[in-house]
């Protein structure tokens, strides 16, 4: 399926993107455990409705995985909460700048869109080539200023290298090791790792000795990390 984007579609039923549908996603992630009232306040602000195609519009404020082409998914909405959260966790010394984030797996662009929101400088890495040059376009029309490139991602993006904060929203078999030595000191990093069927959301954590801590943090269901590029 070829995704198509309608970012002006007059077509969406008002109803079903309403601020009270957005609501009732913000209620849900609430009593599912997400209290960070900066991700709440994102995913409000954020049209995940813009992330999808017109035809699952409709589904966009429901907490679900939905397709977006090319066999790969947006992920469900708690999933996306809960790895910002935790991003946003990452101690900063006080007058330090702007949280500089690289993330592996563009997607939709939708994930990028939330850490954009929150006012992070957002990098972010997609090996499918349409799949970016549609997110590039809602990152535009949408006004949101994130840096993007078409590339495998399991080299991370060395030549901006350190990052902060790192989110792989695509599973490996086991940590990238060049992912973790692209993560700065006091940094963390958020990655589903695991098989198919039986994959759990790790964060590990680089302390300024860049020592490193890793903690499991819930069973989640993503599409996996391939290697290598396409158009
Ligand atoms: N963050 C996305 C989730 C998309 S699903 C969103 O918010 O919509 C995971 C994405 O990771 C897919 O688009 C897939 O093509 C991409 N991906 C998988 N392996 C990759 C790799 N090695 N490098 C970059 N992107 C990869």
């Amino acid at each position: 399926m070829t995704a198509r984007i309608h970012l002006h579609s007059g077509a969406v039923g008002v109803g079903m993107t309403s601020q009270r549908v957005r609501d009732r996603l913000i209620e849900r992630l609430r009593a599912n455990g997400i209290n960070d009232e900066r991700v709440l306040n994102a995913i409000r602000a954020v049209p995940r409705h813009l992330f999808v195609d017109e035809a699952l519009a409709t589904r966009a404020y429901e907490d679900t995985a939905l397709p977006i082409g090319h066999g790969q998914t947006i992920s469900q909405p708690w999933v996306v909460a809960k790895m910002t959260e935790t991003l946003l966790e990452t101690a900063r010394p006080a007058g330090a700048p702007t949280m500089r984030v690289l993330e592996i797996g563009t997607g939709s662009g939708y994930q990028a869109a939330i850490l954009a929101a929150l006012g992070l400088e957002v990098f972010t890495v997609e090996r499918i080539g349409e799949l970016l040059r549609i997110a590039r376009k809602r990152f535009r029309t949408l006004g949101f200023h994130i840096r993007s490139k078409h590339d495998d991602g399991r080299i991370g993006w060395p030549e901006l290298a350190p990052f902060d904060a790192i989110i792989v929203t695509a599973a490996a078999p086991a940590l990238v090791d060049a992912l973790t030595a692209q993560l700065a000191p006091g940094g963390t990093l958020v990655c589903p790792v695991g098989a198919s069927g039986g994959q759990t959301l790790i964060r590990l954590r680089k302390d300024e000795s860049g020592a490193i801590d890793e903690a499991q943090l819930a069973p989640v269901v993503f599409v996996p990390l391939l290697p290598g590029m396409v158009d």
